[in-house]
């Protein structure tokens, strides 16, 4: 199939999707457009593919559900990464679950407060593949000396570990497979073990048209972090590979005065880090907090 940049020309364009785990998301399912598939790997975990789209340029996919794209990343890792980092302040410590495209590492690394970045990621391929076939996302945090990758599950790694961090950071597949546990009490009670005082943590939650089992997920999550933390909100943006509105970000913390910093201090602090973002800014920080009344309503279900 031939194809000019932005546009297919073809009747019948390949597409991408279509493995949805109904337990999670019975909305239907999304498909890309593919111009061109680039890599295919069937892992212990999951089903890897990386496909050229006309508009999104290369993107990741798992288990048919598209993961990321070099169009749409920003979207996703600097509103999911600079709203803790900012909102913090001074962060030395990172710890990122899942992730395992780079995205959020990139993002983390950029603050040069960091002087330590954890990322654990249960599949190998999904780094190594990145790396290879679409670099945009990761840049070079994988090499950064301040990057430590552990492979293996996420649940273990906080179970297991006794180091603590300023901030946490689930970027976790959606709550099916060996995503799931990330969504459990248990996985949030040993993470708010390894967050320190006035930490932040952050988990990557789906849009308001999500259920997991018989409730929507916000609903779900926002019980679950009520047990080991005293604020607990949500933050969103929009993207576009993860349909059916906005995506709900799980906010928690002991420090309620961390999510609603005033605008003139998060500019102050984007300001002096020098970092340059495509998407992110301190308006759309700040303004990422106001939520739906359907999200306040979940909310107040939990
Ligand atoms: N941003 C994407 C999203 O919101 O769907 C996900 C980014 S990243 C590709 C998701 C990563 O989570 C995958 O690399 C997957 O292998 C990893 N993952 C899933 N379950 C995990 C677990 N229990 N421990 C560690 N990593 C896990």
């Amino acid at each position: 199939m031939t194809q000019t940049a932005g546009k297919l020309e073809t009747a019948k364009p390949e597409v991408y999707g279509g493995g949805l785990h109904p337990q999670v998301h019975d909305l239907g399912e999304l498909r890309l457009y593919q111009s061109r598939v680039l890599a295919e790997e069937q892992t212990p975990f999951q089903k890897l593919t990386v496909f050229e789209n006309p508009i999104l340029g290369r993107v990741l996919g798992s288990d048919g559900i598209s993961q990321t794209s070099e169009g749409d990343e920003a979207t996703y890792h600097e509103m999911m990464a600079h709203i803790p980092m900012f909102a913090h302040g001074h962060v030395k410590s990172v710890l990122i679950i899942g992730g395992g495209d780079g995205g959020i590492l990139r993002c983390v690394l950029d603050h040069k407060g960091v002087t330590r970045a954890v990322l654990a990621e249960i599949d190998a391929a999904v780094p190594r593949l990145v790396k290879q076939y679409i670099p945009a996302i990761c840049g070079g945090a994988f090499d950064d000396p301040r990057a430590e990758i552990k492979i293996g599950d996420g649940f273990d790694f906080v179970r297991n570990t006794h180091e603590t961090f300023d901030v946490i950071i689930v970027d976790s597949t959606d709550a099916y497979g060996p995503g799931r546990v990330l969504f459990e009490d248990e996985f949030f009670r040993l993470a708010k073990q390894r967050l320190n005082p006035g930490g932040i943590f952050v988990n990557q939650n789906a849009t308001d048209f999500v259920k997991y089992a018989d409730e929507m997920l916000v609903t779900t999550v926002a019980r679950a972090l009520r047990r080991h933390y005293a604020d607990v909100s949500f933050f969103r943006s929009a993207i576009p590979l993860y349909w059916g509105g906005d995506t709900f970000f799980g906010w928690a913390t002991d420090d309620a005065a961390l999510r609603r910093q005033p605008l003139t201090a998060i500019q102050q602090r984007y300001d002096a880090s020098g970092i340059q973002t495509k998407y992110y800014n301190p308006d759309m920080h700040v303004a990422s907090f106001a939520l739906p009344n359907s999200v306040r309503a979940m909310m107040q279900k939990a």
